[in-house]
């Protein structure tokens, strides 16, 4: 059956008279792809200002700028073990050497070595001049003054040669690079006390649902426990966000416009549950009476495909007295730090999948684009398939699964409200549209624990 202009003109009339949205620019929102979805919302994001912070305390930040080696490293030349320095030239198996002197790690008491002597030396002590070799002190045997070799000697054995791991003036972090317990050691031992980094994020979570209970208070029927601050507190803390506030809402536009004034004086505000096409999801009309500009709403994602994401002035003014959301968007445009003084708003589908999946694909390269990262993807690993696959939904499916010793397979039910299959995965498998796979595949699979 074809269908007229007039028919497609009163689905569109319909779909906009079943949405709760009054008070508000009327976009027109398709359903895009992933991608669009991800361009959007990334030029969107700024990078927040950089700040100095000790090195001690900058575990999973990001390097606002290069930093370089100030000394080669090693420093100097020095013994990588216990035992005695030797010209090794002068050394064979069964040979006395006389022992001249001794040089402990801390201090260069700038000795020197000739043939047929040796100077007693221990780990990280600078070599003495003239010796090219140490001997540990396992393959000699001490008497007196003298010792005797038990073992051929190489030029060059267990002496650590200046500048052999790092030269000066080399990069030792890349700006958007992040800093692992490793950076921070070789940053401190290039004697730095601090690292210029992008900031960190404030985020607020609240949940929405009028069906939520804190877990801890009695339960009624009907009623289920709130899953998704927890899960979204935990992963915020995992990009380093920090979160400010955790609040549940009921779904009643009032108390939503309130909780999104407060969750808003952040730099990001994650809102779950409510962004969906029934009567009780709100969460688009409260954003809109608050002048709110909402820059996506939905996706071809599976689970997930509810997704919306906008930003709303920080300081955002009563409904009643607001102007439209466009002008004072330009109004506050280039203040604070992430798009004026605005705050990002992502409202992420109720479902603890689907929360957990938008926040991965959406929220988590934001977070990381505004804290100075430069990769921005989740770590990715080739897999052996150990099931036959096929994706015949209208959208990219995300399936959870487990990665095992090389291989994916899927775990629990593959359905948006399904924790407990989530719980049992550690990777997700990105099935395109229409794709199917065969088990024995090599996919790429990306790892989120
Ligand atoms: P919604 O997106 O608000 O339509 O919610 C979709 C589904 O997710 C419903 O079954 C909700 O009960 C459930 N849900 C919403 N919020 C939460 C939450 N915070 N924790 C657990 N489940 C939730
Ligand atoms: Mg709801």
């Amino acid at each position: 059956m074809r269908t007229s202009h007039r028919d497609v003109a009163t689905a569109v009339y319909r779909d906009y008279q079943e949405l709760p949205i009054s008070n508000c620019q009327l976009i027109k929102f398709a359903v895009i792809s992933e991608e669009e979805a991800r361009k959007k919302t990334l030029e969107v994001v700024r990078p927040l200002p950089a700040r100095k912070l000790w090195i001690s305390k900058s575990l999973d930040f990001f390097a606002a700028e290069d930093h370089f080696a100030r000394l080669p490293l090693p420093a100097f030349d020095n013994s990588a073990m216990d035992g005695y320095a030797v010209m090794a030239s002068s050394c064979k198996k069964g040979q006395r050497l006389r022992v001249i002197s001794e040089q402990p790690a801390g201090f260069d008491r700038e000795l020197s070595v000739s043939s047929g002597e040796a100077v007693r030396i221990f780990t990280g002590a600078p070599m003495p001049v003239g010796a090219d070799a140490v001997i540990m002190q396992e393959d000699v045997t001490r008497d007196g003054d003298e010792i005797v070799i038990n073992t051929d000697v190489e030029a060059g054995e267990f002496v650590r040669r200046r500048g052999c791991d790092l030269a000066e003036g080399q990069r030792i972090l890349a700006k958007g690079e992040r800093i692992r317990a490793a950076t921070a050691a070789l940053l401190a031992s290039q004697g730095f006390t601090e690292v210029t980094v992008g900031d960190e994020v404030n985020a607020s979570i609240i949940s929405t649902g009028d069906e939520l209970v804190k877990p801890g208070k009695k339960i009624k029927a009907g009623q289920i426990y709130d899953s998704n601050s927890p899960l979204l507190g935990a992963l915020l803390q995992h990009c380093r966000a920090i979160v400010k506030s955790v609040e549940h809402c009921r779904d009643e536009r009032e108390s939503l416009i309130e909780a999104i004034k407060r969750g808003s004086e952040n730099h990001i505000l994650i809102i779950s549950g409510g962004v969906s096409v029934g009567e009780h999801d709100l969460v688009k009309a409260a954003l809109c009476d608050l002048g709110a500009q909402i820059d996506i709403w939905r996706v071809a994602i599976k689970p997930g495909k509810p997704f919306l994401f906008g930003h709303v002035p920080q300081s955002a003014p009563s409904p009643q007295s607001s102007p439209s959301g466009r002008e004072r968007r330009t109004q506050s445009a280039g203040e604070g730090s992430v798009l004026g003084s605005e705050c990002l708003v992502f409202g992420l589908p109720g479902n603890p999948v689907s929360a957990f999946v938008t926040f991965l694909q959406f929220v988590r390269p934001a977070i990381l684009k505004m804290m100075g990262a430069t990769d921005l993807d989740l770590p990715q690993m080739p897999a052996k398939l150990t099931v036959d696959l096929t994706n015949d939904s209208d959208r990219a499916h995300y399936i959870r699964g487990k990665l095992e010793h090389g291989r994916f397979t899927p775990v629990g039910r593959q359905e948006s409200h399904a924790l407990f299959g989530l719980s049992q995965s550690n990777a997700l498998l990105r099935l395109a549209l229409g794709q199917s796979l065969k088990a024995g595949d090599i996919v790429e699979v990306q790892i989120w624990d």
